[in-house]
């Protein structure tokens, strides 16, 4: 068979992507774009020829099947979502089942995605943190969720769009409480903000003007000691001592 090709695009700036990955969807025998005028105007920039299919949550079922099918009869398919790396929170997931399950080769490519740049920079702990993707859009399920993530205790990171900033921080500090957080807008873009600050801080500081743009959160974790679950972990025990004491 051919192979499945993962290539990571730029998050923003057009710079961001590997040599490796302009090698690929040059070699590719076509690639598969989650929007096909998002990716048109990258592979212009790169002066890219390669022939473009659409692969998106609307059609991913009937494409995806075909897509294997190509890459099984010994295609080079090179998957590309509209930024980042395909398959984190986008319909990339779907086909790589797909293909993984067709015995078909998936390599993937290392670069750019939202969730590693916005931890980076965040400030908070990064040696363990829950990656959420996106929170339900309806205030009851995203508050259901929230209380699961109560006792987290790894730095916890969201994707979310800008017109539920607002909702969201407001259902974090009722459900998860006062901690800090820090809102990483626009990454690499020109006008990118790294908003470090407690969640009151960020509900005034976005509750102004109607935030712009694409957002991730990353929330620090419960503290030892504060979950309410009752049941305690033996090597925490130690911790939770002191703070009796
Ligand atoms: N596959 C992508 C990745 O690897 O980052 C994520 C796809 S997901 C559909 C899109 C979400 O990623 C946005 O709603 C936003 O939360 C986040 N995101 C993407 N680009 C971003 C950027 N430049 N700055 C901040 N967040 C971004």
């Amino acid at each position: 068979p051919g192979v499945l090709y993962l290539c990571p695009t730029p998050i923003g700036n057009l710079e961001d992507i590997t040599l490796r990955a302009l090698r690929i969807l040059k070699e590719a025998d076509y690639i598969a774009a989650e929007d096909t005028r998002v990716t048109k105007k990258l592979l212009n920039y790169y002066g890219i020829k390669t022939p473009l299919v659409s692969y998106r949550e609307q059609n991913k079922e009937i494409m995806g099947k075909k897509i294997v099918e190509d890459i099984l009869e010994g295609k080079r398919v090179a998957l590309v979502s509209d930024a980042g790396t395909p398959g984190i929170s986008d319909p990339g997931e779907d086909l790589v089942k797909k293909a993984v399950n067709a015995g078909v080769p998936v390599v993937p490519l290392p670069g750019p995605s939202a969730v590693i740049c916005a931890i980076s920079a965040s400030g908070l702990s990064t040696s363990k943190f829950a990656f959420e993707g996106f929170l339900p859009q309806k205030s009851a399920e995203r508050r259901k969720q929230l209380k699961k993530l109560r006792d987290e205790k790894r730095t916890i990171v969201i994707y979310e769009a800008p017109h539920r900033l607002l909702k969201s921080l407001s259902d974090i500090k009722d459900i998860l409480g006062e901690r800090k957080i820090t809102v990483a807008r626009e990454i690499t873009k020109l006008h990118e903000e790294f908003f470090r600050g407690t969640v009151s801080e960020a509900i005034e500081k976005f509750g102004g003007a109607k935030p712009k743009g694409e957002i991730v959160l990353v929330i620090e974790g419960a503290k030892s000691g504060t979950g309410s679950t009752g049941e305690v972990d033996l090597c925490e025990k130690e911790d939770i001592d002191k703070i009796i004491r």
